[in-house]
């Protein structure tokens, strides 16, 4: 053997959140501890706690993790989760139908980056945890447009890179049940999700109140409300 390509690997998109820990959690099932590595993008978020929230999970997971920076959307401004002088909306914006916690282009760059470090590490399969279904309705979560940015990362990186989204078509309901099954719970006491970056959370916001209703609807107790 040589070249780690020869390898199934698969590179997990970590943000520190309930999603992306039942993802890690999903590869770990699938490609075992010694076939995962996980990388998370520091985009000038307003909650640095998400970065250490990460790097928690994935030492819980026994992972690797890795933080690159990605400063250009926090010079753009504009959402609420990278400026300081935008406050998380309750309702959508008139004019776009959308939260104003969407980050444009976020997701797109993010499994860019996830497929130029992969490349280089020799791992095709890039897993991460947006999902369609029961979501803020943003536009880079849907499936249309992984597909589509799969075929430009195949084309333009000349390789058979695969992108898997397991939540992609589950409830937030489905998405705890699918994190109990994995035995992903114990790590859930260690995510963050709230969008005013509180922790325990405030338990009102959007985000707050979505992962709220799906463990309510699964039966599941939320290990973060248990969390000291
Ligand atoms: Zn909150």
């Amino acid at each position: 053997m040589n070249g780690k390509s020869d390898i199934e690997k698969a590179l997990v998109v970590l943000s520190g959140g309930q999603d992306s820990t039942t993802c890690l959690y999903w590869a770990l099932d699938r490609y075992g501890t010694h076939g995962v590595e996980s990388v998370t993008f520091d985009y000038g978020q307003r909650h640095r706690t998400e970065l250490a929230c990460a790097a928690t999970v994935a030492k819980i997971a026994g992972v690797t993790n890795r933080c690159l920076p990605i400063d250009t959307f926090a010079a753009l401004g504009g959402d609420a989760l990278t400026d300081p002088e935008v406050e998380v909306a309750s309702d959508v914006d008139d004019s776009t139908g959308l939260p104003n916690t969407f980050v444009p282009g976020r997701n797109l760059i993010f499994l860019t980056y996830a497929a130029a470090y992969a490349y280089q590490r020799g791992i095709r399969h890039l897993v991460t945890g947006v999902a369609q279904t029961d979501y803020s309705g943003y536009p880079d979560c849907r499936e249309e447009t992984i597909n589509a940015l799969q075929t430009a990362l195949r084309l333009g990186m000349e390789s058979e890179i695969t992108i898997h989204t397991p939540l992609m078509h589950l409830s937030k309901k489905e998405t705890v049940e699918l994190a109990r099954d994995l035995g992903a719970l114990p790590a859930m006491a260690f995510t963050h999700t709230c969008y005013n970056g509180q922790r325990p959370p405030c338990g009102t916001c959007p985000a707050c109140l979505l992962r709220a209703k799906g463990f309510a609807e699964a039966g599941v107790a939320d290990p973060l409300l248990a969390a000291p």
